[in-house]
């Protein structure tokens, strides 16, 4: 999350701005559009010109690498940075321009940005109150808002008073209870240790489904947005590698970047020396290996085959030869890596643990491995 939208952030988060009912926020989930959408800090392109609808109701991911742009992204459509280039629809009318608070969507964020100094039920009910909603309706609200979050019993508590997770569970309820059409998240879960995370991944998902709003959800996790998200949308430097659901990026990455940041990490360069339909076999640090072809490649092309680690398998008599550099246990199964021939790092798992410096052979299991055109550094 970009920190430099600090105090306007803040400002949004937690509704200082007071809006009248004339000028209501949008409550109509609608479909978002961005159309060339771009965000330049100076001479440099934090977005170069995205490209994205979203349905209403939908579970949307940003997924990208440190840097990308998914927080600008995130914020372009907040309102809390103006856009350089391109528009945002939303239902079919331009919103780029209106101010944080007239597009009314609710958002949650890395930093919980609590109230210290007011009850939990007074912080969800804030943004309600800067809406001039209040009595009985706002009390409902509210109540329901804290139901959906399970935290009905701690509505008189600070929120020092409460655990990390739970205080991120404040922070959704208070974006939810002004009924948005759109919520949007910035790694909510970063803050939370590995068991907590998971079991507020499936609290998330689960209230995305009863409010039925549209979500946008950045992450760099790719099992976060893989468990959560209708459809992924993979970013690196300011622009969409690739959008589809989580099995089809899982399964079916278009680029060895892509393929990389959905885990597979071992890439190796060599030369196509056979094709068989969808099928190619490439010689890599003199082993031929067979992958299913992710290009359009012929005999002789330069490519790269790319595998997962538990798709590598250590086995005596067939693969690449390597040389064993590292092994650690994980549950199931040993996870190391190994070093080929042209200096190739190779990840792989095996049955056995391997000692530093053995020789072995790996080889991907049939079907796992994918093969691009083109050489990668
Ligand atoms: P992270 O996961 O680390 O938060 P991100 O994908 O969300 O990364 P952004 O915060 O959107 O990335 O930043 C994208 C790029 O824009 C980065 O190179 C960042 O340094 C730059 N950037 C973001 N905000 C500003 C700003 N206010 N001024 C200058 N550069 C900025």
């Amino acid at each position: 999350m970009s920190s430099r939208v600090g105090p306007l952030m803040l400002q949004m988060e937690i509704g200082l701005t007071s809006v009248s009912n004339a000028t209501a926020p949008m409550r109509k989930s609608a479909r978002l559009e961005l159309d060339g959408m771009r965000r330049a800090f100076g001479a440099f392109n934090a977005l170069n010109g995205i490209d994205l609808a979203i349905e209403p109701g939908e579970f949307v991911a940003l997924l990208g690498p440190s840097g990308c742009g998914k927080s600008t992204a995130l914020n372009c459509i907040a309102g809390l940075l103006g856009l350089t280039g391109g528009e945002i629809r939303l239902g079919g009318t331009r919103i780029d321009q209106l101010e944080p608070e007239r597009r009314g969507f609710g958002m949650v964020f890395q930093s919980y940005a609590l109230f210290p100094h007011m009850s939990v039920r007074k912080n969800v009910g804030f943004g309600l109150a800067m809406q001039g909603i209040k009595g009985s309706e706002a009390d409902q609200r509210i109540r329901d808002a804290l139901a959906l979050v399970r935290l009905e019993s701690q509505a008189d508590k600070l929120p020092g008073q409460l655990s990390g997770g739970q205080q991120q569970r404040v922070a959704i309820a208070r974006a939810i209870v002004i009924k948005p059409p759109i919520v949007l998240m910035d790694e909510p879960l970063s803050n939370l240790d590995a068991k907590l995370r998971l079991e507020m991944r499936a609290e998330i998902r689960g209230i995305h489904d009863q409010i039925g709003s549209t979500t946008i959800y950045v992450t760099h996790d790719q099992d976060e947005a893989l468990s959560l998200a209708d459809r992924i949308v993979v970013m690196s430097q300011g622009h969409i590698e690739q959008i589809g659901s989580p099995q089809d990026l899982y399964q079916r990455p278009v680029n060895v970047e892509v393929a990389d940041f959905m885990g597979f990490r071992t890439r190796v360069k060599g030369r196509i020396t056979r094709v068989d339909n969808d099928e190619a076999e490439i010689e890599v640090a003199g082993a031929r290996l067979v992958g299913t072809m992710r290009s359009p490649l012929k005999v002789g092309d330069a490519a790269v085959l790319s595998v997962r680690p538990e798709d590598l398998v250590a086995s005596s008599s067939e693969g690449i030869a390597a040389t064993v550099g590292s092994m650690e246990y994980r549950g199931r199964a040993f996870f190391g890596m190994a070093r080929a021939a042209d200096g190739s790092e190779l990840y792989f798992r095996a049955d056995e643990p391997l000692p530093r410096g053995a020789s072995t052979r790996l080889q991907p299991v049939a079907g796992r491995a994918l093969v691009f055109a083109g050489a990668v550094g």
